[in-house]
């Protein structure tokens, strides 16, 4: 009589039953929806007017951030000068990486038909911005070249090509964040991440679950367009899920992106 009770203790001591409210591990339904998603922003065509507040918020933000430069545009006065100093005073935050000396000057179509002028052209802006990795984006064209991804059109293959032997990365994007004729931002903000979460979603990124946004420092010169900035980068972060790198920390880069 007695020792029932007694083993129905210790039984319960260390095999304590199971009642609804016991711990048990619940099943993963949505494993993939715990997966970290890593956003790159990407900042093009600088130092320009609008550098100087990419630059502001990001910092203010602490958010890392990569600027594709233009060799003309830094060369060009001394106060894009000291903006392309402001984006190198702050390497842990920011990098700068390589988007041709003359862009084109516009003209795509002749600039990617002459492979060898344009392999020179990336060549003279990796000199002049004094570049220490070995990424470049293409102006006017989101071509890849990675040791993971290759996507490149028939036009831009030959300078892919050579850039590639070279040891070049080549990085294009997965959402871009377009400008209306007068260089605004063309869609708010909820619009841009909408199209970041249907991305990853649809897993249309060039890598699962990393993607690359574009957007043009021009865009934010006005402060209306910088707030516009502000909230974008405000909703990536308020998503748990997303972490926000530099394109020095994509996977599958040549010689780890140096
Ligand atoms: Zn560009």
């Amino acid at each position: 009589m007695i020792i029932a009770p007694v083993f129905y203790i210790l039984a319960h001591i260390f095999f304590p039953i199971n009642t609804s409210n016991a711990i048990v591990p619940k099943p993963v339904l949505n494993a993939p929806d715990n997966e970290i998603r890593y956003v790159y922003l990407s900042f093009d065509d600088g130092p320009l007017e609008g550098t100087s507040n990419c630059i502001d918020i990001c910092l203010n933000q602490k958010v890392p951030a990569t600027f594709f430069e233009v060799g003309r545009h830094q060369a060009s006065t001394n106060r894009s000068k000291a903006l392309y100093n402001r984006i190198m005073q702050n390497e842990a935050q920011f990098m700068i990486a390589n988007h041709s000396y003359t862009h084109a000057n516009s003209k795509y179509k002749y600039f990617y038909r002459h492979p060898t002028m344009a392999f020179d052209d990336f060549m003279q802006a990796q000199n002049s911005l004094a570049i220490k990795n070995n990424i470049i984006r293409l102006p006017g064209n989101s071509a890849w070249n990675t040791t993971a991804i290759k996507k490149a059109s028939g036009l831009v293959k030959p300078v892919v090509h050579k850039l590639d032997s070279a040891g070049f990365n080549i990085i294009g994007w997965d959402v871009e964040w377009g400008f209306d004729k007068s260089g605004k931002p063309r869609q708010a903000p909820q619009f841009v991440v909408d199209m970041v979460d249907s991305a990853f979603a649809r897993n249309h990124t060039a890598t699962k679950n990393h993607l690359v946004i574009l957007m043009h420092d021009h865009m934010f010169r006005a402060s209306a367009d910088s707030a516009k900035l502000v909230a974008m980068i405000g909703l990536l972060k308020s998503n748990p899920k997303y972490q926000l790198r530099k394109i020095s920390q994509y996977p599958g880069l040549k010689n780890g992106g140096r």
